[in-house]
């Protein structure tokens, strides 16, 4: 449901030079096949038919009109018969949209005793998508190309990915964060070009200072406290100092106020994310630890410490992963646990950990945190759920955003039952000893966001629709190669002035 208003357009490419007949099954085998990737039910979001385009100025009136409509958050291109690709050059120019080249034909096999030459010429795509591929690549146009029969699942499963990714990079376009206080003090890694961010990624990030939550947070009733109170009891198992009656029950109630300011305040402004700092805290009555999980958990993106750039990624991966199974959240390497090929990192943060990736029934404890100066906050307790997802970062480089992926093995830990926040275990792959050096190496942070819901194939898309460097670090990964990478995309970026 949460892709329901969007569209992809579906585009075929032809040419006049076959006659009518040929036109006329052409626009058939679109039609059918158009209808076919929608009654699959492997597509997040519709796709339709803008007909077949057969000359450049067809072309360029049907990608202008792309650009054009809210709706539309991607073409696909698929070259029936030989489409001569000099008439997509200036279509191509003007297109902002995301691009998906479906390399697909209308049989799925050849029709041994039947085939003549008048199939030969209809049924081209096999050498007419290679001729428009080769345009898009010598102008330097991204796009993901899929490779399969329309009705093949496997095919159908890479169109869904990338529809969901041009969704999130739709919702990035006119994504605001909120920040409420600025990076911690002297952070590197959590800083960057906001300006850059906003060019490049969509992202408008702005100040707002703590007063501004506050005077919200004067506005909020007792009959609202109580009934998102009633919300937390449905949903969690309450500590008894929690409790109605519990000595730190004030907490909860205080916790409650400051959730509904921050929403209320996100949606006045139309915020798709934000971020806290424990040093800006005035008038606050502690670090909203509870509400940041719970917004996180509605699809607010989050980052502590100001950190923005993390807050919009998982606004982006939360987007994506609608409707998926298994959840997100904002991470943070703490600290490891030596073990030989089962070495692990227990991620977890002061409190800001989202239950979608809980196991099972958060608790909501309170509990003292020895560090912003207020009262002891209140928070969910749990620990994620086994499984292997994703951890992104997007880091600053200077002259380009660069996106470090790892994929994840989360496994179960021990019992923590002196560390009184949410958390999570996992190796990363192949191992600790290459996963954290290779993250190093590509000068990743101590914040992610992870999803259970993704794999990496959707933030290589995300990195694609953006033009930002990508590095994976997956079971394949050696740190000797890694390297290398790292050195060519140095120079692939120095060189492609546009991409900086
Ligand atoms: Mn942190």
């Amino acid at each position: 449901m949460a892709f329901q208003d969007l569209e992809v357009w579906f585009v075929t490419g032809a040419q006049l030079l076959y006659g009518g007949d040929a036109v006329i099954a052409v626009d058939a085998h679109s039609n059918e096949i158009v209808k076919g990737l929608n009654e699959s039910g492997n597509l997040p979001v519709k796709v339709i038919y803008k007909g077949t385009v057969n000359s450049a100025p067809e072309v360029t009136a049907t990608f202008r009109a792309a650009n054009n409509d809210d709706k539309c958050i991607g073409i696909i291109t698929w070259m029936h018969t030989f489409s001569p690709a000099k008439m997509w050059i200036h279509g191509l120019q003007e297109l902002k949209k995301p691009l998906l080249h479906f390399h697909t034909q209308f049989n799925k096999q050849i029709p041994w005793s039947e085939i003549d030459m008048d199939f030969m010429n209809l049924n081209q795509s096999a050498h007419g998508d290679r001729e428009f591929g080769h345009m898009v690549t010598r102008m330097r146009k991204n796009r993901k190309v899929v490779v399969g029969h329309w009705q093949d699942e496997k095919a159908q499963a890479k169109i869904a990915i990338w529809m969901r990714v041009a969704a999130a990079w739709a919702d990035a376009q006119d994504m605001l964060i909120v920040r409420f206080g600025d990076n911690m003090n002297n952070v590197a890694v959590t800083d960057g070009d906001k300006v850059e961010a906003e060019l490049r990624l969509g992202y408008h990030v702005d100040y707002y200072p703590i007063g501004d939550l506050v005077a919200v947070q004067d506005t909020v009733t007792d009959a609202e406290i109580a009934e998102l109170v009633k919300v937390y009891e449905e949903e969690y198992t309450f500590a008894d100092n929690a409790k109605e009656g519990g000595k730190d029950r004030k907490q909860v109630i205080e916790a409650a106020r400051e959730e509904i300011a921050i929403r209320k305040f996100l949606k006045e402004k139309g915020a798709k994310g934000f971020t806290t700092n424990f040093n800006a805290l005035h008038g606050v009555d502690q670090l909203p630890g509870l509400a940041s999980q719970r917004l996180m958990a509605e699809g607010f993106g989050f980052g502590a410490e100001g950190d923005w750039k993390t807050a919009a990624l998982y606004r982006t991966m939360w987007f994506m992963g609608q409707g998926l199974e298994g959840g997100a959240s904002f991470l943070e390497d703490y600290t490891y646990h030596f073990d030989g090929d089962k070495s692990a990192i227990l991620q977890a943060h002061m409190l800001e950990v989202c239950p979608l990736i809980a196991a099972k029934k958060p608790t909501l404890e309170v509990h003292p945190l020895g560090i912003g100066g207020k009262n002891d906050p209140a928070r969910l307790v749990f620990t994620a759920h086994e499984g292997t997802g994703v951890a992104a970062t997007v880091i600053d480089l200077g002259n380009r955003f660069r996106m470090i992926v790892n994929q994840v093995d989360v496994i179960k830990p021990q019992p923590l039952p002196k560390l009184p926040v949410a958390s999570a275990l996992w190796i990363p792959q192949p191992n600790l000893e290459i996963g954290a050096a290779a993250w190093i190496l590509a000068g990743g942070t101590h914040h992610t966001s992870f999803s259970f819901a993704l794999t990496q194939e959707y933030l290589e898309d995300f990195a694609e629709m953006a033009r930002i460097e990508l590095v994976v670090i997956n079971k394949d990964t050696t740190i000797s190669n890694f390297k290398k990478e790292l050195h060519l995309n140095e120079i692939y970026y120095l060189l492609n002035k546009a991409l900086m």
